[in-house]
């Protein structure tokens, strides 16, 4: 069983009518129910202690899950170095939508993660450019979301290691919303869909994805590599 934590700011959901509506139990409730059909799930938010994420919580953690927006700055940076330690020792990390200017997801990309966005209301299409990949099991050709927030290139991260979805928007605009990193041992996954206002956490196919990445981005069952000096087996 994969032991998975959700972490959300959850600042909409306290102040927004319309994000309350769309979101009764927060982000972080929607994505626990989808996810717990196939993993243990606990969930983790900004203004609990240490933000949810104790050293113990990580320690027990096989894959993390990011949401935030409003709030990244507010996130400690003693507490993003423990989570950035982790993912180099083989924990999963699922970005999602605004995590992108996260400070880990930032710290671990090394770029500004920054893009264009219009909040229209209109219509995406997430092309499947990967169909091989484990990450797009059961998702066809595309995702059609009929409304989603646009978020268009260029998108400001280092060339992703596996490009799994390409969106178009109405306007033309394209992006890369679908990109997975490998950072020391473990697996990293940025996905595009899930503004605070639509309803794409309740989409089955972005909720086949998320839960395909999950699987895909928890750690092998390798033993964590040893570093350092090494005295060869010959000298044992
Ligand atoms: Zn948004």
């Amino acid at each position: 069983m994969i032991n998975v934590t959700i972490w959300n700011e959850f600042r909409h959901e306290k102040t927004d009518e319309a994000v309350q509506k769309m979101y009764p139990k927060g982000i972080h409730g929607q994505l626990a129910t989808v996810i717990g059909e196939e993993c243990s799930v606990k969930t983790a938010t900004l203004d609990e202690p240490e933000h949810g994420l104790t050293e113990k919580v990580l320690e027990e953690t096989d894959v993390l899950l990011w949401w935030g927006h409003i709030a990244h700055d507010e996130v400690d940076d003693a507490i993003v170095q423990r989570v950035h330690d982790r993912v180099l020792q083989g924990m999963g990390l699922v970005v999602l939508h605004s995590g992108h200017l996260s400070k880990i997801f930032r710290k671990l990309m090394g770029t500004s993660c920054d893009l264009k966005w219009r909040e229209d209301g209109k219509s995406a299409r997430l092309w499947n450019v990967n169909p091989s990949h484990p990450i797009v099991a059961g998702v066809g050709e595309f995702i059609d979301l009929e409304h989603e927030e646009m978020y268009g290139e260029h998108f400001d991260i280092p060339a992703p290691d596996e490009l799994i979805f390409v969106s178009g928007y109405p306007g033309s605009e394209v992006f890369r919303s679908g990109c997975v990193f490998r950072r020391g041992n473990g697996k990293i996954f940025y996905f595009q869909p899930g503004h605070e206002t639509y309803n794409s956490y309740y989409n089955e196919k972005v909720q086949r994805v998320i839960k395909n990445a999950v699987h895909f981005c928890a750690p092998t069952e390798n033993i964590y590599p040893t570093y350092g000096h090494y005295e060869g087996e010959d000298n044992k």
